[in-house]
């Protein structure tokens, strides 16, 4: 069989990290291509084209300072044109751009081809949940897997040990994906509970937000534990209410559960700067910008799709963290509101 195309759709922080894993796998695994596609939004840094840049120098040197991209991995600046022949597209941009780069894409792609998607969101839907696979699988017409877990970007390019969890509703292409993106410190496990994998990565951003509010505040370990806790049993009581189909108590011990809730909580964007919003009292999207150069925050959108969901079901009280980090990050409320809320939380009744 032919080998297989790699397409990599987007070049932030964490596409640009999964580059240098899939560009060093394609050296030495004949099923794939030795040339991997890397779309980059185009921009200008130090007066050079990033594509260029990465073309020229090997490192994304705005999203992903430091680390030297294989020289396998080709910026290309065209959606189109890296999409365009792909067998495998590895979906990596933040949820803010999907919908676009989806309708870009539709009809473009072959209908063989088969996709992953490693961002952290949730889609729109006016009849309820819509995830960031379902508007792949919709708008693109391909069986879309999903990776999510413990993956904090740099240290993932860094080398340094750690696991992650593949979700797919057909097994193969999960397996598949796992021989492309598995090396021996980036360790996989293939579950086929995709959606409750996918909300899990998702879910967690809002629960960070949380962590990076109590840490902000200035409480200690015990409550950051509370609401890392608390949060685990809404993403849960979230999954149950809102997945179509079932959802397995054990994926949320999977990497994509708590092993990524306790490292966002810790070493993530999404609690860095809700640290800083309760400390400083500037704006999220001012700390956004002031903090993470061109870098996107996902748990306050999430947090805003899960809070108009939850609305649609009656259900805002039996969710009180998700509600309240919805709250503080768009309706002005103070940080400390999140306490409030949390006194009442259903599962102390
Ligand atoms: P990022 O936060 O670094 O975002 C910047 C990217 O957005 C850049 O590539 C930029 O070119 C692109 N961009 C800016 N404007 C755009 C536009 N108009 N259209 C298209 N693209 C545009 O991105 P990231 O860290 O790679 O995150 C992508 C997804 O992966 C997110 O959902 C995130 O939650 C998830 N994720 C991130 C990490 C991490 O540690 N960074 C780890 C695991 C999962
Ligand atoms: P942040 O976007 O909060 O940095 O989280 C990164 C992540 O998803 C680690 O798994």
């Amino acid at each position: 069989a032919a080998p297989l195309k790699v397409c990599i759709v987007g070049s932030g922080n964490w596409g640009s990290a999964i580059a240098k894993i899939i560009g060093n796998n394609v050296k030495k695994l004949k099923k794939f291509a030795p040339t991997v596609k890397m779309w980059v939004f185009e921009e200008t840094v130090g007066g050079r084209k990033l594509t260029d840049i990465i073309n020229q120098d090997h490192e994304n040197v705005k999203y992903l300072p430091g680390h030297k991209l294989p020289a396998s991995v080709v910026a290309v600046p065209d959606l189109l044109e890296a999409s365009r022949d792909a067998d495998l597209l590895v979906f990596a941009l933040p949820q803010q751009f999907i919908h676009r780069v989806c309708e870009d894409m539709a009809g473009r792609v072959p209908r063989k081809a088969r996709g992953i998607s490693l961002i952290k969101g949730i889609g729109e839907g006016a009849q309820g949940l819509r995830l960031i696979s379902d508007i792949i699988r919709e708008k693109v017409g391909i069986d879309v897997s999903v990776l999510m877990g413990a993956n904090i970007a740099n240290e993932v390019a860094q080398g340094d040990f750690c696991e992650s969890t593949i979700g797919s509703k057909v097994k193969a292409n999960g397996l598949l994906f796992k021989e492309l993106l598995q090396t021996p410190d980036f360790r996989i496990t293939v579950v086929e509970d995709a959606d409750t994998v996918e909300l899990c990565g998702a879910l967690k951003n809002v629960v960070a937000v949380g962590a990076g509010l109590s840490d902000g505040l200035g409480f200690g370990n015990n409550t950051k534990a509370a609401v890392m806790r608390l949060g685990l049993m809404e993403m849960a009581a979230f999954a149950r209410v809102f997945c179509k189909g079932p959802v397995s108590p054990a994926t949320f011990l999977e990497s994509c559960g708590v092993g990524d809730l306790i490292t966002t909580c810790y070493g993530g964007r999404n609690h860095r700067v809700a640290e800083a919003f309760a400390k400083t009292g500037k704006t999220i999207e001012e700390l956004e910008r002031e903090l993470l150069n061109g870098q996107k925050l996902q748990g306050p959108p999430t947090s805003a799709q899960a809070y108009h969901l939850l609305q649609q079901r009656g259900l805002v009280d039996q969710f009180p963290l998700l509600t309240a980090v919805y709250r503080v990050c768009y309706e002005g409320q103070p940080a400390r509101e999140l306490f409030s809320r949390l006194r009442d939380h259903p599962q102390h009744k």
